[in-house]
Parts: C-alpha cells; sequence; structure tokens
C-alpha cells in the first residue's frame, strides 16, 4: 500500500504542498509503461504545476483536482519539495505533459486523468546518477493527443543461419560429400577460443593463435592428392564451428586453412574432393552462365586476374545466395595475391604510417591493409580477409555506383592506430582501425562501417552528419549480406528499426533521430517495406534505386522525393510518417 504524508500551505495565491515522505512503495513493481511522447509539450498547453525537489532514484507527483501529492518510489526520500500549483487539474479526458526546466534523467506521464481513474494524473522523475540531484520539473495539461499510426514496418525476424557447405561453416555434422572419397585426414583435440589447421602437401599443423589455447591432438594422415581438388569436411563435432577459411590458391598461399572456434574437444574428418564434383553442385543460374564459363576459361589459360574479375562480376549481379557465395568462394580462391604494386603515393602513405609503428603492407585490388608487422605475421587467414574485403568494396562500388576512392585514383589504406579512444576514424580513404580492434581473426564488423563510407556520400539522402553515417550503417548491412554473415547483418538491422521505432513511439521526428542506428533505421524502414523479399532478406539491388534516385540537393523534403522517385508515393508517404521536421 501507498504511506504518505501530506503537509499544504500557501505561498504568494499559488498552492505550496510540502511534502516529506517516505517508505518503500510497492507501487514500483506494478508501475506501467510511460505514455509515449510526453516531453513534447504541444503549442498552447496549460503550465499547471512546477515541481522543484532534489531526488535520489525515482519520485513520483500525482494530480487530481486542486490535489497534487508528490510519493515517494526508490532509493534515498526527496529533499527540499515544493510544488507550486498554478492551476487545478480539470476533471476531464486530457494529456499531461511534462518536460525539465532544469534537471538530469527522464520525467515521464505515467497515466493522464480519465473518467476511468477518477480523473488523477501521475508523473514520474527519475534520476539515473548517484546521490540527490536538483531538479525542475514543469508539468502542462492540453487535449490529449490522438494515438500515432502504429509503427510503419514490422520487425523482422532474426535467424540463425551460417554460410553454405563450401565454406564448411556450420556446427556438427557436414551434408554429405558429393562423390565418396578416401579419407585425407583426421583430426581431434582440444580447442579453447580460435585456431588454425593448416592442411597442405607435408601433412597438418595446428598454428599457434595468440589468443587461443589449442593442443596438437592426434591426428592420421592419409597422404591426399592435392591437385584440382578441395578440401571438404565430413566431420566436424565440437562445441563450436569449423569452416575451410582458405582454399589453397593458385598464386599465394599454398595450404588449405581451416579455422576453429570451440571450447573444448574437437573432432574433423577432411576430404580431398575432386574439384569437378563439388563445382556441379552449384550449377550457375540461366543468367550467370555466361560470366562462369569466362571465368573457368580465363582460368585454364592462366588468367588468374581476369578469372577473378569474371567470378566477382558473377556474385555481384547474382540476387541468389548460394550461387553468389560460390562466386564469391571462387574469387577468393583464383584472385591473384598480391594485389597491384603500391604507388609512390601509397609508399610515401604506408612509410609514413610505418614511422609510428611498424607496419608492412598487403596488397589487394581496392585495399592495402597496412597492418602491424606482429598482427601480420600471427595471423594466418589474413589473405582470406584480405580477398573477402575486397570482394565486399566490389559489391559496394557496383552497389551504389559511386567509387569516390577511384575517383580520387586511390586505393583505401586500412591502418591502424595505437590509442585509447578507441574510435575508428576515417580520412581521406584512410581507414583507420584501432589496435584493440584489431582481433584474431580479423572482423570485417570495424571494416565494414570505414570502407563503406567510400562508396556513400549521397546529399539528397543524408539531410544532416547522422544521416550521411546512418547510410552508412546500412551500407555495411549490404556488405555483410553480401558476404553470406547473416549472423552480423540480421540482429544489426533489427537494432537500428527498433531504435528508430522506440523514437517514433516516443514521438520523436526525423531530425531527432538518436545515433546512426536511428539514422540507419529510416533508410532499413524504407528497404523493409519496398525490398523485403519472401525468405526475410532484403532485395539490395533494389534498394539501389534510391542511390539513382538521389539529387544534388540536401534536405528532408529531397530524401522524401528520391524515395518516390525511387519506390512510389508510399514511400514518400512512409517518409512524412515517420515525421519530418
Ligand atoms: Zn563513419
Amino acid at each position: 500500500m501507498t504511506a504518505k504524508q501530506r503537509s499544504d500551505c500557501r505561498v504568494k495565491g499559488v498552492n505550496v504542498h510540502r511534502v516529506i515522505l517516505g517508505l518503500l512503495l510497492t507501487s514500483w513493481a506494478f508501475a506501467g509503461d510511460p505514455i509515449p511522447g510526453r516531453n513534447r509539450v504541444p503549442v498552447g498547453a496549460t503550465l499547471c504545476v512546477v515541481w522543484t525537489v532534489d531526488i535520489d532514484e525515482v519520485d513520483e507527483l500525482t494530480l487530481r483536482g486542486k490535489q497534487v501529492d508528490a510519493v515517494h518510489v526508490k532509493g534515498q526520500r526527496p529533499r527540499r519539495s515544493t510544488i507550486e500549483q498554478l492551476v487545478p487539474l480539470p476533471r476531464r479526458e486530457l494529456g499531461l505533459f511534462a518536460r525539465f526546466r532544469r534537471g538530469r534523467g527522464k520525467v515521464e506521464v505515467m497515466q493522464d486523468p480519465s473518467r476511468a481513474n477518477g480523473y488523477r494524473a501521475i508523473v514520474r522523475v527519475t534520476d539515473t546518477k548517484p546521490g540527490w540531484a536538483k531538479q525542475v520539473v514543469e508539468i502542462f495539461y492540453a487535449p490529449r493527443p490522438a494515438a500515432p499510426p502504429p509503427f510503419p514496418v514490422s520487425l523482422p525476424e532474426v535467424r540463425a543461419t551460417t554460410r553454405p557447405h563450401f565454406w564448411g561453416e556450420q556446427a556438427g555434422r557436414v551434408r554429405a560429400l558429393a562423390a565418396k572419397s578416401p579419407e585425407a585426414f583426421r583430426w581431434e583435440g582440444p580447442v579453447e577460443g580460435y585456431a588454425v589447421l593448416a592442411v597442405g602437401a607435408r601433412g597438418l599443423e595446428l598454428l599457434p593463435s595468440p589468443d587461443a589455447r589449442a593442443k596438437t591432438g592426434k591426428t592420421s594422415w592419409g597422404n591426399p592428392r592435392f591437385d584440382g581438388r578441395y578440401l571438404a569436411l565430413s566431420v566436424c563435432d565440437g562445441p563450436g564451428h569449423a569452416r575451410v577459411i582458405q582454399r589453397m590458391n593458385v598464386a599465394g598461399e599454398r595450404r588449405v586453412l581451416i579455422e576453429i572456434r570451440a571450447a573444448g574437444a574437437c573432432r574433423l574428418v577432411g576430404h580431398m574432393v575432386p574439384a569437378a564434383g563439388v563445382d556441379a553442385l552449384y550449377p550457375p543460374p540461366t543468367e550467370l552462365k555466361e560470366a562462369w564459363a569466362s571465368a573457368r576459361a580465363a582460368e585454364a589459360q592462366g588468367r588468374l586476374a581476369d578469372a577473378a574479375a569474371h567470378w566477382i562480376d558473377g556474385a555481384v549481379r547474382s540476387a541468389r545466395r548460394e550461387p553468389r557465395l560460390w562466386a564469391i568462394e571462387q574469387f577468393c580462391r583464383t584472385q591473384p595475391y598480391p594485389g597491384p604494386e603500391l604507388s609512390i603515393l601509397e609508399k610515401l602513405t604506408v612509410k609514413k604510417l610505418a614511422a609510428q609503428e611498424s607496419v608492412a603492407p598487403m596488397r589487394g585490388k581496392n585495399i592495402v591493409f597496412a597492418w602491424p608487422e606482429d598482427y601480420l605475421r600471427a595471423n594466418p587467414t589474413r589473405w582470406r580477409f584480405l580477398a573477402e574485403t575486397d570482394a565486399a568494396m566490389e559489391w559496394l562500388k557496383r552497389w551504389t555506383g559511386k567509387d569516390q576512392v577511384r575517383a580520387r585514383r586511390k586505393r583505401m589504406i586500412s591502418r591502424f592506430r595505437v590509442d585509447k579512444g578507441g574510435v575508428a576514424l576515417y580520412v581521406d580513404f584512410r581507414l583507420h582501425i584501432p589496435r584493440k580492434e584489431m582481433r584474431y581473426p580479423p572482423d570485417h564488423g570495424p571494416y565494414s562501417h570505414e570502407v563503406s563510407h567510400g562508396y556513400i556520400g549521397f546529399p539528397a539522402l543524408s539531410p544532416t552528419g547522422r544521416y550521411n553515417e546512418g547510410l552508412t550503417e546500412v551500407s555495411r548491412v549490404a556488405y555483410w549480406w553480401f558476404l553470406g554473415l547473416d549472423a552480423q547483418w540480421q540482429p544489426f538491422e533489427r537494432r537500428c528499426l527498433e531504435t528508430l521505432k522506440r523514437h517514433y513511439d516516443e514521438g520523436g521526428d526525423l531530425a531527432g533521430v538518436p545515433g546512426y542506428a536511428g539514422a540507419a533505421g529510416v533508410y532499413l524502414a524504407l528497404a523493409r517495406r519496398f525490398c523485403a523479399r519472401e525468405d526475410g532478406s532484403i532485395d539490395w539491388h533494389r534498394f539501389a534505386a534510391l542511390f539513382r534516385a538521389a539529387g544534388p540537393q540536401k534536405g528532408f523534403d529531397r530524401l522524401a522525393e528520391a524515395a518516390e522517385r525511387a519506390f512510389g508515393p508510399d514511400a514518400r508517404a512512409l517518409i512524412k510518417q515517420l515525421r519530418l521536421p
């Protein structure tokens, strides 16, 4: 039960209720949700109460007619509470609004006066920091606003998926191999964290990883043939995942690398299966037959750069997941390492970076990793990561049609920063990754955002800087999608939409969206509404219509116009519903 004491007095012709109260209340546990959007006081609202008080954690004010009571809810009791009632609360169905004149934490309207509750309204003040803080709260009433239409997009399901068979990325058993093939090896051993098994002509080796404890384990070796074959896993048992991270590369790495992320004993059985048999499992879709045939022909003639170009072309054009990932896989296998020579400018940049910390360049087609030498040495899957990043950049280029890196005749140079800030800075197509973000194995997370900046820059779509960052976050979702990293893009997309939904439900407009995520939510709402496919993924090829529809001018109206040009009048209506400022 609520226990409270109250003493009233009069000052300057207004009612002042001096309140000293306390005792633990049970109301906290049963409190409903605050009414969204009640910090935005409408024009013409009547100021009825000003509450000046020192609050420790949570206190409430209840208003009913001429009566105003403070109710202590949580934490230490309030101090120096002064309530000025300017006008009584009418006995009508009304909307209450509250805001800080001064204060920290939050003020929320918990209940509007209505016939059902005897015209009693409740306002709650929460101080989120330790100790008392002086709060001055203004409470208004106005006609009750109509409830806004529900958030126009339903939040997508997050489904657990892994990349398909040829990546060998799965927990537990791999699906049956296409052709019966003799065992190449068996390996059993404990892995805590992350480890890499290297399989080459001379045998099998567990590569030391700085972040993991792995033991050599038991090995049996079938002396397999490597030429014209792929390594496939028929068994990967253990509390974790294993995947073939790197195939034998024609020009570079001569070993197959299997990465294992696990916490305990693992068992792997590998086979070398004829490449033709595995290739036959992934026939090209009709529209890509030509690209794939050209890729194979180029490889057969030893023109690896051409083969890689055909594979990535196929991957970029393929909307379907399996053919896309298969083509990316082939791109990673055939891409000639290392990439084009460093230009004089790039050499100078790397030299400058090396003056701060010892870095070595790793050349890709679109990016140069200027990574610390010790990190490079200890990182067995670096080539695969470089190839994947390059592949994703090929996608971003074609998807957005805006290759700002190329326009400046540069490649991106990814460096790292030795700083405590931990913020990845993006400067003039040099990509800064803080040292602490440089994990083993490298993670697309920090790279995807920064790399995306090189391909995103549409004034009409980005009314403010925050929206430019938001669009970059969307572009990173597409980057992850392209690489088949569903475990990354799905929860991220959902989080952005949730952020926007919360803001919308609270009555916020497009100018006030919180952070990069809230801004990203606006584009993702368009993507969900107008580009979603039946399987729950987004047709990013279709979404690209928005880039093509973007004019040169800035502004929220321009964004709405572009949305209409790309997806029709419903898209403009959606932007409007999200509240143009
Ligand atoms: Zn950014």
